[in-house]
């Protein structure tokens, strides 16, 4: 089995320290509707100062480098253990190389491990198996620590919302969530919603969407109106980048479905901030591709 640390270091860098172009596009257009001259405005031009700057000189976009998430969809035949391995070596040589800020603290002690890698799950790594003619694929998400804390999990019907267990409801929760982070999470950003499930498998999916790409609406045309109407109201709720108020509160929403049990009917809403950190790397043979 082939040796993949260098190029996954080479991945982590990629997803510290540049920008996915259909992101950065997104927050040119939130840019271009906010008022020359006004709070917004200023926060857009310095975030999109910064994201230059980080790709220019190699440099993290954010100091919260984040939970590294890989999703790895490896060929049949492949050691997830040997993967595994590699993975967590070049995170620790990514954070030598400052790619990474050394963020992994034990909670229960309070002390940083200095290289980013903690227990058996940190870095976050979920494998799943492909056939075997397929190539390898790795993807990588670094979820920032403060978009995390804004995000929120509501178990249906709520009734201080006035939220029963249909779209409605979804939509009411979800705008609440919104109304709740005020900006904070480092607005704008992106919803990723997640419908049914468990309380673990509702949020583990509310943030598996943001492996999407910004355009790639749901395969679901409720799913895609819904997707379409909660990003219109909320920035119509003029919260605003960063909260400084204005027009760009998110720049997308991304919302899955799941079955659930008839008991429970759980809606978990992730929030990505501006720092929407994820890359992709593809083994085919020598050939490796990064997206
Ligand atoms: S929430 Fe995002 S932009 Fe804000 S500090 Fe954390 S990683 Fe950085």
């Amino acid at each position: 089995m082939q040796d993949l640390t260098k190029a996954m270091i080479e991945l982590i860098r990629r997803t510290s320290t540049d920008l996915p172009g259909d992101v950065v596009k997104r927050l040119q257009a939130a840019l271009d509707k906010e008022e020359p001259g006004s709070a917004a405005h200023g926060a857009l031009e310095t975030i999109l100062k910064n994201i230059e700057l980080a790709r220019e000189n190699s440099t993290p976009i954010c100091q919260d480098t984040g939970t590294p998430i890989f999703y790895v969809h490896y060929p049949e035949g492949w050691s997830t253990r040997r993967l595994k391995q590699q993975i967590r070596d070049a995170m620790e040589e990514a954070t030598r190389l400052a790619y990474m800020r050394p963020n992994a603290v034990d909670a229960v002690y309070d002390r940083n491990s200095g290289n980013n890698l903690g227990g058996d799950d940190f870095p976050y790594i979920h494998f799943e198996e492909v056939d075997a003619d397929q190539p390898l694929t790795i993807e990588l998400m670094l979820k920032g620590g403060g978009c995390e804390n804004v995000g929120a999990q509501y178990s249906l019907p709520n009734n201080e919302l006035g939220a029963g267990r249909d779209l409605k409801g979804v939509r009411k929760v979800a705008l609440d969530a919104v109304h709740k982070a005020q900006g904070n999470g480092c607005a704008p950003g992106v919803l990723g919603i997640a419908i049914g499930g468990d309380r673990g498998s509702s949020y583990y999916a509310s943030k598996e969407v943001f492996f999407q790409k910004m355009d790639a609406d749901s395969q679901d045309p409720t799913l895609a109106r819904l997707e379409q109407q909660l990003t219109d109201e909320a920035n119509q709720m003029g919260i605003g980048p960063m909260g400084f108020g204005g027009k760009s509160t998110v720049l997308g929403t991304k919302i899955t479905g799941l079955h659930r049990l008839p008991a429970s009917y759980f809606v978990s809403v992730s929030y990505m901030c501006w720092a929407y950190r994820r890359r992709k790397m593809t083994v085919s043979g020598d050939e490796i591709a990064y997206d």
